[in-house]
């Protein structure tokens, strides 16, 4: 006889959502959960392949993206807490946000009005003129910053790694290597499907699958009319005689900003080394980091999506298409992206940045309208919760996101509000209070 696996809670995806997820339920419920990875550990993905840049909210509109932007400002502390105690790099070196010319000021100073509506004091953010700044960095040309000192550079894949380990002792059972392919949903529970036919059941079910997440939605019939696309980020290292040209992330102000990529930027790793990058490359899959294609099947189902659903009206936008296009020769040509970084470090030539860094993909969600959607979609099923488009600063922001997506569910009377809290790194009312 086959004894299916029964769950209180099953989420899909171990990135840093889910597995932070699964954490604030352990230490608040005594619920059998478990966290459902088709890798063989976590944060493979996005979670690990991304800037590792601690961003602070200074340029994130409120009334655009409440979440990401509320998220960002209360895990900061959360997360430095949480590097010191298990001796994570935590480098908090700043980031200026450059403009280019006086257009470009104007944003930095719209910015400087966000920061502050988002919390930020007059310690985190100020502008600095093109005189400052070449006293701070004297090897960047531009016309003025915004500087921000609480960015910085951590490693999130072990932050990541930190938590699930702390979850685990929670009691939370990670499922790694199990890869959901079907659920079938019945008026009380979920049974789920996985690639090798075994299956499980659970009461409720949080979707958390990155960027499977819209296609994890689908498989419950939700969200049919949006439609995503995979951009690779890809960076170049640079050579140590370089690397320390200029201390400091520099940031561009985007010069396209509906469309969810910016120019490269040049990054200090938390493990010293300094790239430029990401640029933003179509590709076929959230997993498509060596080449365009995975092969024929997803290829062409993509191309169907495209040609059926929402992607179709933004492949309209003649913007769009150009910037495409400009991405794609920042892929081929390594002299390409480096003559975007040159434009503010005129000093850095092709040669100087002998390997590529790590790509990740991002999938931004395309609404049924035809545009890119700014804040993370959240989505209520029969007996499930589902999180779409989590993108960046979506690593900085998630201790405090996924507290108030519990928040959100114990509103909802789908979970009860909590007896207490086990002893915990983070405190969960202190969090959700300031939601
Ligand atoms: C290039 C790039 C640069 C970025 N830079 C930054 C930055 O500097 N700072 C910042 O704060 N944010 C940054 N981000 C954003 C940040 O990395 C993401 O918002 C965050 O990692 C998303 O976490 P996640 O858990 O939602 O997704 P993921 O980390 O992708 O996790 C999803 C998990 O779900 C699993 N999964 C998917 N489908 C299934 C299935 N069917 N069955 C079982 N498991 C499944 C996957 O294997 C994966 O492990 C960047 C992102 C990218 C791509």
């Amino acid at each position: 006889m086959i004894i299916v696996q029964k769950y209180d809670i099953a989420i899909i995806g171990g990135g840093v959502l889910g597995t932070t997820i699964s954490y604030w339920l352990s230490t608040l419920y005594d619920l059998k959960i478990c966290l459902i990875e088709k890798e063989h550990d976590v944060a493979l993905h996005s979670s690990t392949r991304n800037s590792g840049v601690i961003h602070y909210p200074f340029y994130i509109d409120p009334k655009k993206k409440k979440n990401f932007a509320r998220a960002a400002f209360l895990s900061h502390d959360m997360w430095k807490v949480l590097a010191n105690e298990n001796n994570i790099p935590w480098v908090q070196g700043g980031t200026i946000e450059i403009a280019l010319d006086e257009e470009q000021h104007k944003t930095l100073e719209k910015y400087m009005v966000l920061g502050k509506e988002n919390g930020l004091t007059e310690e985190d953010i100020s502008i600095l003129d093109s005189n400052e700044l070449k006293q701070k960095e004297p090897n960047l040309n531009c016309h003025s910053g915004l500087y921000c000192t609480k960015e910085g550079s951590t490693n999130y894949g072990l932050l990541t790694k930190a938590v699930s380990e702390l979850s685990k002792k929670n009691g939370t059972n990670f499922l790694l290597k199990h890869n959901v392919k079907h659920v079938e949903e019945t008026s009380k529970e979920t049974n789920i499907i996985f690639s090798d036919n075994s299956s499980l059941t659970a009461n409720f079910v949080i979707n958390c699958a990155g960027g499977n997440s819209l296609d994890v939605a689908k498989k419950f019939r939700l969200l049919k009319d949006y439609s995503d696309l995979h951009f690779r980020g890809e960076y170049w290292v640079a050579d140590s005689n370089i690397a320390n040209l200029v201390k400091t992330n520099i940031y561009t102000v985007p010069r396209y900003p509906e469309f969810p990529f910016l120019d490269p930027h040049w990054i200090k790793r938390a493990s010293g080394e300094t790239e430029i990058g990401p640029n933003a490359v179509p590709v076929d899959s959230p997993e498509a980091y060596d080449s365009f294609v995975t092969d024929i099947p997803t290829t062409l189902s993509k191309i169907t999506d495209i040609v059926t659903g929402s992607t179709k009206k933004l492949l309209l936008n003649t913007d769009f298409i150009s910037l495409i296009s400009k991405e794609f020769l920042s892929s081929i040509s390594k002299s390409a992206m480096v003559e975007r970084v040159k434009k503010f470090i005129p000093a850095i030539k092709p040669e100087d940045f002998p390997k590529r860094g790590t790509a990740g993909i991002r999938t931004p969600v395309i609404s049924p309208e035809g545009s890119f959607v700014s804040e993370m979609i959240e989505i209520e099923g029969k007996n499930s919760f589902h999180i779409v488009n989590y993108n960046t600063p979506g690593a900085t922001g998630a201790p405090a996101y996924s507290a108030f997506v519990v928040k959100k569910l114990q509103e909802k009377g789908i979970l009860k509000q909590p007896k207490n809290q086990k002893d915990s790194i983070w405190d969960f009312n202190k969090i959700i209070e300031q939601d």
